[in-house]
């Protein structure tokens, strides 16, 4: 609307002079679990930063107002685990057809940052930014794979030869604040060295290493990986698969490796996807106490269509098995900035980026399905409002930002409207 105020019945007055904030939103429950806040309050926005988060602000401060009574205003979720690197052609690949466009599948869910996990490698890092992460009003942050082809599948990911800690350090340090991690997944062999040079990577370079950790091989025991070849504050991501001795065959709860891990200091990511979230292990795991750092999707076309619909939907399974929503918005937002070393993400500290989600949790009967088709039922689950990526909407499910057709200004012709 070019600056032009128009008062409707959701975006309350605004005055024309004496405007603090761009965009006040006004009366929703605010978690914001870095600054321990989960309580009713507003949150006014300028220059695309949060500017107040307050009891109660002035409704003539904001050029625009708009009543989020009855909704959460959380961060924008922070997802770390996905898979964006399209747009290659490549069949079969993650660095090709397996990935999916980060805008068409973020801001619906509240996510206003992805993090790419290993699609690429050090080799193809460059074209994965050239064709995405430049051009994608997401913020796409990434890890790259330890394989410097990238996650290309077959022979590509088995190959030792291409796994240089060295060279992949080099990137991620040339490009500092994009690159947040490192990434080893779908090793089949018995051999250390895809760790190993990971963490070489991730030392030289100060950023965590995030593991999927292939095929179950003894050689290599999960064990050893989480109590001596791993950092602390390295990630396990598919804690739920059951794949690799998660589980402990006997008490069903979290195995030996898992306990020690985490007493060490391992960070422990959901990463749903398309094989990797078991009810016969989450739900033993999670009464016993061993509930996810992070919760993240493991998205791409595969896990998108089948028990993995988007972020919501494996924050709703949390849901479902009992955890509260504080906590889980904890493990969305905050947790994974942080396991990232994006502090400035995840949170509504005042000068924060206004990456903001807006969510309605709606009571009802639905069904939550695993990787092996397996259905458990919940009450509550969670809808996607209002996303805003510094500050602009970048979703708006019902129009709350928008003004009544008739206000509009009248269309000049072959004009679009627009806000
Ligand atoms: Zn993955």
């Amino acid at each position: 609307m070019r600056g032009r105020i128009v008062i409707t019945g959701l975006c309350l007055a605004a005055g024309v002079f004496g405007q603090d904030y761009d965009l006040v939103l006004k009366g929703g429950h605010v978690i914001d679990p870095k600054n321990q806040i989960s309580a009713v309050r507003d949150v006014a926005i300028k220059d695309g930063k949060i500017a107040v988060v307050a009891e109660r602000i002035d409704p003539a401060k904001g050029r625009q107002v708009v009543n989020v009574a009855g909704l959460y205003v959380t961060p924008g979720l922070v997802d770390i685990h996905v898979h964006v690197y399209a747009g290659t052609g490549e069949r079969n690949s993650y660095a090709g057809d397996n990935s999916v466009y980060p805008d068409g599948f973020t801001f619906r869910s509240g996510v206003t940052t992805v993090v790419d996990a290993g699609c690429s490698g050090w080799r193809n890092f460059e074209d994965f930014k050239d064709r995405v992460i430049d051009r994608s009003k997401t913020r796409v942050l990434a890890m790259l794979n330890i394989v410097g082809a990238g996650m290309r599948g077959g022979r590509v990911e088995q190959n030792l030869d291409d796994m240089d800690g060295k060279a992949t350090a080099t990137m991620a340090l040339k490009h500092k604040g994009v690159v947040v991690g490192i990434k080893g997944a779908h090793f089949a062999g018995p051999e250390w060295k895809p760790y190993q040079q990971a963490v070489l990577a991730g030392t030289i370079a100060n950023i965590p290493v995030m593991i999927d950790y292939g095929a179950n091989r003894p050689e290599r025991p999960l064990y050893d990986l989480l109590t001596k070849v791993l950092r602390p504050g390295d990630i396990y991501t598919h804690m739920y698969s059951g794949l690799r001795g998660e589980q402990d065959p006997e008490t069903l709860g979290p195995s030996k490796a898992m306990v020690e891990g985490r007493a060490r200091g391992i960070i422990f990511d959901v990463g749903h996807g398309g094989g990797s979230f078991l009810w016969s292990v989450a739900v033993p795991l999670v009464k016993a106490g061993f509930i996810p750092d992070s919760i993240s999707t493991d998205l791409h076309v595969g896990s998108m269509n089948s028990g993995m619909k988007d972020m919501l939907n494996v924050m709703d399974k949390m849901l479902a098995l009992g955890m509260p929503l504080d906590s889980v918005i904890l493990r969305s937002t905050w947790n994974p900035a942080k396991e990232v070393k994006q502090e400035e993400l995840g949170n509504l500290s005042v000068g924060a980026p206004a990456d903001v989600a807006v969510l309605r949790l709606i009571d009802g009967h639905f069904g939550f399905v695993d990787t092996r088709g397996g259905r458990l039922d919940g009450s509550q689950k969670l809808i996607c409002e209002l996303t805003l990526r510094d500050g602009k909407p970048a979703w708006d499910l019902n129009g709350i930002t928008h003004v009544e057709w008739q206000k509009l200004e009248p269309a000049r012709h072959g004009a679009r409207p627009g806000r």
